[in-house]
């Protein structure tokens, strides 16, 4: 009995790894039919201040396939390699701007909604020039969305140009999992982001890691030098939340407040996120 039942585990394991080793070499075919075909949707988490009001969020893509959620982590390194990236960036960018005009329109204030730019995307010379009119053609101000390129892409030389051109053209930059790169300082302070957004790696173990505490405490010291907001990412208990507070950390993002919810949500989810955590009493304040 024992030996059969190991036998039929054995053989679900083979299914499930044909299973996975195909789904993988399918995963590109199906990509390429998944913007035609509506599988796409944005998803936004909340990025609250320190007092704990919903001051902005981050715009995450994304994709079901026959009911099978994908994770980005898998399938955005396939949409870069292919190019399809350029497509689906596009989508998602006018997809926001459609959101951020319904929002206002319903006289709701939700701050800047932040973007992810990928590399692929800044090394074509026209996307500044493509994403304004886009914004133009969706009635969205530039001023409402935050691009998020992370840290090594926007530290590479041929993509500071355009960099640049987007500043100019009125978006604001944030600078995303920092501290996984490695920037120089120097390159860091002629950049003309806004933003900084430490990376969850750090965050993680900020409550029982001596060394995490400094690096963070460092990236905000330095930030505050440069004139950067900081944005926490992967705030997930209240002593993270206090002891970044406690730094002098301007925005957190995290499961603490709320993953990454449908639009409607979004906007039903702030009154009351903030009950119950420590230190503040600002967290029931409605937004209207
Ligand atoms: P990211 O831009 O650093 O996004 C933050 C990731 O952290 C998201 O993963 C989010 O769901 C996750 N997260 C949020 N709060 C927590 C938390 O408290 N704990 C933990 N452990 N994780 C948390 P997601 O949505 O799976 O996206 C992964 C990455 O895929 C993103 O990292 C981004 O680099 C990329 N991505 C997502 N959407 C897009 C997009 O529209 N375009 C591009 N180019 N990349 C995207
Ligand atoms: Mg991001
Ligand atoms: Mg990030
Ligand atoms: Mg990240």
């Amino acid at each position: 009995q024992v030996k059969s039942s190991n036998r039929n585990s054995y053989c679900f394991y083979l299914q499930e790894y044909t299973l996975i080793a195909r789904k993988r070499l399918e995963l590109s075919t199906l990509l390429h039919r998944a913007l035609p075909e509506g599988q796409f949707h944005v998803l936004y988490q909340p990025q609250m201040d320190a007092a704990g009001r919903l001051v902005g969020a981050e715009a995450l893509l994304r994709w079901t396939v026959h009911g099978q959620p994908v994770s980005p982590e898998d399938f955005i390194p396939l949409a870069e390699s292919t190019g399809l990236i350029v497509p689906i960036g596009e989508w998602i960018f006018r997809s926001v701007c459609r959101q951020l005009r319904q929002w206002r329109q319903g006289g709701v204030e939700i701050g800047a909604v932040s973007i992810n730019i990928s590399a692929v995307q800044l090394r074509r010379p026209e996307l500044a020039r493509q994403l304004l009119d886009i914004a133009r053609e969706e009635g969205t101000s530039p001023d409402t969305i935050m691009l998020e390129v992370t840290e090594s892409e926007m530290l590479d030389d041929e993509v500071i140009p355009t960099v640049v051109a987007l500043r100019e053209a009125g978006f604001g930059l944030s600078i995303d999992d920092f501290g996984t790169g490695q920037s120089s300082l120097v390159k860091l302070k002629k950049l003309p982001a806004g933003e900084l957004k430490i990376d969850k790696a750090f965050v993680r173990d900020i409550a029982h890691d001596e060394g995490d505490r400094q690096i963070c405490a460092m990236i905000l010291a330095l930030s505050h030098a440069l004139g950067l907001t900081v944005v926490a990412e992967g705030v997930e208990t209240p002593e993270q939340f206090r002891l970044l507070r406690g730094m002098g950390c301007h925005r957190f993002q995290g499961w603490l407040f709320s993953p990454a919810v449908e639009a409607d949500a979004l906007v039903m989810a702030i009154p009351g996120l903030m009950a119950g955590l420590p230190g503040n009493d600002a967290g029931n304040t409605p937004i209207t």
